[in-house]
């Protein structure tokens, strides 16, 4: 390893030096979609920055177990209804049609833009009986009470009673909270509107509902992930992560269940996403701004002038950091896509060269410059995963790898060593890192139709040297050229 992994943990609002708890496991809980939609752009940007420091952890040789959770129950809309719940029957589906069919698009958006899988992908439903049973632990540890039937975690005793502690990892405090908040209704079961539920007692028309002691309900959205990662990660882990948004209320009311139930706040290191905007506002859903995946692919969308590859999209993400905002527009997709393609281009001159012993002395300054730019992407990622600084330092090798390539850099000049350090670092930074892959935008039917031209005027002209050549060739990559009466046609061979 070279140098120390810093990073930046929101709870100290500190870069700190990664030490995990029992090395070389690492444990990682990220909060995990709403499977009520599809996802958009934004959430992608969250899981994407959260697949490089997985893939980077992994890269350094710890033994990361990512767990990624999927929220199919209780995360309330803005109108106090469950949003599962509410799509459903906007559809006229059964929930469980909702949560699977959204848990797909979602999974086959995160393999089209490379993101390796979660060890573990729990979600809320099947967790419920452990999210009665940390409801009845912090009843009996007095830091929730019961009330019509739901059950309310009681912030201001928490506060009181813990250090004065709840706001700590959003940096608020509890009295400006409680002037933000408007009092309570008459008709509210909350003791105080800081008050949040661990569980909710169902209306008639609510349709997702379990039997307890206490009603037939379900269960508050901030529990699923006290729950699911104590049971995966252990009461005390190394990272949790999210978007910024989730910072406050969702993570803060998570750390107090896990100090209410079980004395730790469960996370060491806290880290959040900035959000991806478009003309400097957060992408979302509601604002009716978002982005599908899809749409930026194909380009069908009015905001666009054409459409991306997934690894630009994936390269666009990389070049910022992750705590930084991110706007989207057309030029910086533009920009996007030809940097991908230079990388690109490096990985795959560096993947066809192998070390050839040629003419000339080996050039210290030449093997020196080498090896900075391979440490200063160890540097760059171990300053709190910036990606971005790793990119250029990445370009500053494809510089060297096109050197050799043109032949104004000989191999002697750089050494065997520097070569082969070169072209690991090259490939495991771009591929295992980014997780970026080579992908071609190149149309192969286009091209086949240009090959069928010059067979055509091949043909005309009477010189069957050349027509047998290019049917050769093409039959050795599996395509067939057929005569017909009066055209040309292909096909694949059988
Ligand atoms: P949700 O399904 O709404 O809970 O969001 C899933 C994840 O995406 C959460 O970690 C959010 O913080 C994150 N997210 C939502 N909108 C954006 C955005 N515009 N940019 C980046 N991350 C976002
Ligand atoms: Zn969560």
């Amino acid at each position: 390893m070279i140098g120390k992994l810093k990073v930046f943990n929101s709870l100290t609002r500190q870069k700190e030096e990664f030490i995990p708890l029992n090395p070389p496991h690492v444990g990682m809980y990220v909060c995990g979609p709403t499977v009520y939609s599809n996802v958009h752009l934004g959430n992608v940007r969250t899981f994407l920055s959260f697949d490089v420091v997985n893939r980077y952890l992994r890269f350094l040789g710890y033994k990361v177990r990512y767990v990624r959770n999927i929220t199919d129950v209780g995360h309330l809309s803005d109108t106090g209804e469950d949003k599962i719940s509410k799509k459903a029957k906007l559809d006229q589906l059964e929930p469980m049609e909702i949560v699977q069919m959204y848990t797909n698009d979602f999974h086959d958006v995160m393999l089209k833009f490379n993101a390796i899988p979660p060890d573990i992908e729990p979600s809320a439903i099947g967790h419920l009986m452990e999210q009665v049973e940390m409801t009845k632990k912090l009843i009996e540890n007095g830091y929730a009470y019961e009330s019509n039937g739901s059950v309310y975690f009681d912030v201001e005793k928490f506060h009181k009673e813990n250090d004065n502690s709840y706001g700590a990892l959003s940096g608020r405090k509890i009295e400006d909270l409680l002037s933000e908040t408007r009092d309570l209704d008459g008709g509210s079961d909350k003791k105080s509107p800081l008050d949040f539920a661990l569980w909710k007692k169902a209306s008639p028309e609510h349709i997702m509902r379990w039997e307890t002691e206490w009603s037939e309900g379900f269960p508050g959205w901030h529990l699923e992930c006290s729950v699911m990662s104590t049971k995966y990660l252990g009461e005390e882990f190394d990272i949790h992560g999210g978007g910024m948004d989730l910072q406050f209320p969702h993570h803060e009311c998570e750390i107090a269940q896990n100090c209410g139930s079980h004395g730790h706040g469960g996370a060491r290191y806290w880290l959040h996403t900035n959000m991806l905007t478009v003309n400097g506002q957060k992408m979302s859903k509601s604002l009716g701004n978002s982005f599908l995946p899809r749409e930026l692919i194909s380009g069908d969308h009015e905001l666009l002038n054409r459409g991306y590859s997934p690894m630009t999209i994936r390269f666009f993400m990389m070049q910022s950091h992750y705590a930084s905002t991110l706007d989207f527009s057309n030029d910086a997709l533009e920009a996007a896509r030809k940097g991908y393609i230079r990388l690109a281009n490096g990985m795959r001159t560096l993947r066809g060269m192998e070390w050839a012993e040629d003419e000339g002395e080996l050039n210290k300054k030449q093997v020196e410059q080498i090896n900075k730019i391979c440490d200063n992407c160890y540097y760059a990622m171990n300053d709190d995963f910036n990606t971005a600084l790793t990119i250029g330092h990445l370009f500053n090798l494809v510089k060297k790898v096109n050197s050799l390539h043109t032949g104004q850099l000989n191999f002697a000049e750089i050494g065997k060593e520097a070569f082969d350090r070169m072209k690991e670092t090259f490939i495991g930074f771009s591929e295992d890192v980014l997780g970026l892959r080579i992908e071609s935008d190149v149309d192969y039917k286009a091209l086949i139709e240009t090959i069928l031209g010059e067979y055509k005027s091949a043909k005309f002209n009477r010189d069957f040297e050349r027509v047998d050549k290019l049917r050769a060739e093409l039959k050795a990559e599996g395509i067939i050229v057929k005569d017909m009466k009066d055209k040309i046609e292909w096909a694949f061979e059988e």
